[in-house]
């Protein structure tokens, strides 16, 4: 009886996975499926794509990309992708997160890092000089060459929608290259001695160098140690010699180490600011362009204080 009873089990499951099978392909329609492994790049993905194709942002909103688990979920998306977009540059690399999720999933031949015309920028913290740091995307032009490397990878799996991709590509880049206008328009505002943008992780080295700012944090990288009492010495000194009016605190970091040091210089933190995510689908920096321009906007405002 108990046998019996084990059998039918078995089948009944296997019959479910058939159903759910046939239900997936139906649903499917053929689109390309397309996972991110966070927020900005699958909006740029989206941008080139339209409703071509499926894109999958693995890293939730608000959450650090450098260090990452992997939810069932993500393992499940990234075998059934076409194409797996990654930033690259040392960001994925937390507990090597990510190489262990292509190794599951066997999907290293899909896999695409976005940064790969870029020119990298290397981390200064001593030992650290031969490792990349990954905030690319927060100088445009860099993001154009992301959506080049996208466009490119995109048309080599559906080459019918050439078309159709180049055409949303060119459209993308003009907003692109607009915002890029806006932003170094927009820093002239600012005395080149006020050009100081203090946040927490160092992530603003590649914005710096394009738009004219000296960056200053209390840590290089997320995934160094955090808030160590020299990082915290070093940073208070630096927003006290050169009279910082404002500071500023990234949606994806923890804010506690950016309070004390609000605390203990009496400077306040100024306004949030997005690195190394979107914000929630709705809020105000919910796109690439949009983070950017918040960004520009309230470096900007902070900074001309008086
Ligand atoms: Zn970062």
């Amino acid at each position: 009886m108990k046998k019996i009873k084990i059998l039918s089990l078995t089948m009944f499951m296997l019959l479910l996975a058939a159903c759910s099978n046939v239900g997936e392909k139906e649903a499917d329609n053929d689109k390309l499926k397309i996972v991110a492994t966070y927020s900005i790049i699958a909006d740029m993905t989206e941008n080139i794509v339209g409703d071509k194709a499926e894109v999958y942002s693995m890293v939730p909103i608000g959450t650090d990309p450098h260090m990452y688990d992997p939810l069932p979920s993500d393992t499940k998306k990234v075998s059934g992708a076409d194409l797996v977009f990654y930033n690259g540059l040392n960001l994925e690399t937390g507990k090597g997160w990510f190489q262990d999720l292509l190794e599951v999933t066997n999907k290293k031949d899909v896999a695409f890092a976005v940064s790969e015309e870029v020119t990298p920028i290397y981390l200064s913290d001593k030992g650290k000089e031969t490792q990349e740091d990954p905030h690319a995307w927060l100088d445009i032009q860099n993001s154009i060459k992301y959506v080049d490397i996208i466009t490119q990878r995109v048309i080599e799996k559906d080459p019918d929608n050439r078309e159709f991709y180049l055409k949303n590509q060119t459209q993308y880049v003009k907003q692109l290259e607009e915002m890029d206008q806006y932003a170094k328009k927009a820093v002239e505002e600012i005395p080149q001695e006020k050009r100081i943008l203090v946040t927490s992780e160092g992530a603003f080295k590649y914005f710096s160098n394009a738009y004219g700012f000296k960056s200053a944090f209390i840590w290089e990288i997320n995934t160094d140690s955090q808030g160590t009492p020299e990082q915290m010495k070093k940073i208070i000194k630096i927003i006290n010699d050169n009279h910082v009016p404002a500071l500023f605190l990234e949606t994806s970091v923890n804010p506690k180490t950016m309070d004390t040091i609000s605390n203990e210089t009496g400077v306040p933190i100024y306004s949030k600011i997005f690195t190394d995510s979107l914000a929630k689908k709705g809020e105000e920096g919910d796109t690439y362009l949009k983070m950017i321009k918040w960004n520009i906007d309230k470096v900007i405002e902070g900074l001309s204080q008086k």
